[in-house]
């Protein structure tokens, strides 16, 4: 789950690796359209700079998805595997992302300045990845963000796998372009107000705003994912902690609560183990953390007893039509918990109404994804914009 930097003989032999395949099937699983081909070649060359440039050419945040991409992209399609085993891409650009901070080495695309401004609502992935576009194209960009730093969700991922500081970075090389102005603390709901207020076109990257939560007696009693990340150290005395979902998001959370010394943390989760919506890297961190797996069941009630909570659940099974179902008079009550986490993803809280000058991207319209789609989905966003004012 959590990539690591290389050191200079693994990230040399990552690069030899490269058989420079002409079709670039690597570029092309790459939704931001980065190109391991490219910035390999260079990297090999110790183009330090170049190899950078590639990267923040076509991602904003080269070094923030190099560390927490998942495999399934780059590294999925690259043919060295069927010689010996991929290429850890992620890693690798990772790595020549860190080398090009370390010397100040990459700058973003500035494009020839024309009189237009548009306003991106919402300063994550998508947000920007919009940014950028608009910036390569001329355009000058003004940013609004609800809370008081840039990243969005990413804030959320354990430190240990992102930390934040690599996240403000990428943002700043684009706010000390002087074409990138940014708003913090500032919540945009009308669209139209800023139409009217001097910007040609808003793109709303505002992601997934309305954390899940279990509709059960007691959920109350429950923190929300969304809580316990951002400031988990809230929660150190927890020494026994239950995670309900079993996705990438309970993960983060369980293992957060291993790493704040919590002494048994356990994922309740609906599926089967080989049905949860986790990459074996995942599963793995899962094992080494030691996290314990109630799968097949369903928390049906929480309840405070005394200082400490109760959890009720089900076992479930599936049912003919393959739907997941409660198996009657299974209840049981597991006591003692300190705390539970509701784990189970976020939902939009607006609905999608765009028009040619207003253009929707990232979370907020593909639901939750990856940081890297969520950068693509903003500059496709800024690409329909710029082709409108291009006609
Ligand atoms: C715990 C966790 C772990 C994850 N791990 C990974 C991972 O390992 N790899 C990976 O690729 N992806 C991961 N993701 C997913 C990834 O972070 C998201 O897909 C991505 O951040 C979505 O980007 P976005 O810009 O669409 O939305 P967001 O990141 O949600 O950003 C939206 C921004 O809009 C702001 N906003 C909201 N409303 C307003 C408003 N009214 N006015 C102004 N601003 C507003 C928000 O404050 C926020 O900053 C993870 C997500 C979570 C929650
Ligand atoms: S698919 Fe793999 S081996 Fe081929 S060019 Fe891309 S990174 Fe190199």
């Amino acid at each position: 789950m959590s990539k690591q930097y290389l050191n200079k003989t693994q990230l040399n032999a990552e690069l030899e690796k490269c058989l420079q395949c002409p079709t670039k099937p690597c570029k092309k699983a790459c939704p931001a359209q980065c190109s391991p081909y490219d910035f390999i070649a260079n990297a090999r060359m110790q183009k330090w700079a170049e190899a950078a440039s590639e990267i923040a050419y076509h991602n904003p945040l080269g070094e923030v998805c190099g560390l927490i991409c998942p495999d399934k992209f780059c590294q999925k399609a690259c043919l060295r595997q069927h010689v010996d085993y991929a290429i850890k891409i992620p890693s690798v650009q990772a790595t020549i992302m860190q080398i090009a901070r370390v010397d100040n080495l990459w700058q973003p695309m500035v494009g020839k300045p024309i009189k237009l401004k548009v306003a991106v609502v919402g300063a994550g992935p998508a947000g920007i990845g919009a940014t950028a576009e608009l910036v390569k194209a001329g355009y000058s960009v003004e940013v609004y963000e609800a809370a008081s730093t840039v990243g969005g969700v990413l804030n959320l991922i354990p430190q240990a796998r992102l930390q934040r500081e690599i996240t403000v970075y990428e943002w700043q090389k684009f706010i000390d372009t002087g074409r990138v102005k940014i708003h913090l603390n500032t919540s945009v709901a009308d669209y139209s107000l800023l139409l009217n207020n001097g910007f040609c076109a808003v793109i709303v990257a505002k992601g997934e705003q309305k954390p899940r939560e279990l509709p059960i007696e007691g959920k109350e009693l429950a923190v929300q994912y969304t809580t316990y990340l951002a400031k988990p150290e809230i929660y150190k005395n927890a020494m026994n902690v239950a995670v309900i979902g079993g996705g990438a998001v309970a993960v983060d959370c369980a293992t957060t609560a291993k790493q704040f010394g919590a002494t048994h943390v356990e994922m309740f989760v609906r599926r089967q183990i080989n049905n949860m919506r986790v990459t074996a890297q995942e599963r793995e961190v899962l094992l080494q953390n030691q996290i314990d797996l109630t799968t097949m069941t369903r928390v049906a009630k929480l309840e405070k007893q005394q200082d400490k909570l109760a959890l009720y659940s089900l076992k479930t099974q599936f049912n003919a039509e393959g739907k997941l179902v409660d198996i009657p008079k299974t209840m049981i009550c597991r006591q003692g918990f300190d705390l539970v986490v509701f784990a189970l993803g976020s939902e939009r809280a607006e609905e999608i109404c765009e028009s040619e000058r207003i253009v929707f991207a990232g979370d907020i319209v593909n639901g939750g994804s990856t940081a890297v789609e969520a950068v693509a989905s903003g500059k496709a966003a800024a690409e329909k914009i710029i082709k409108y004012f291009n006609q």
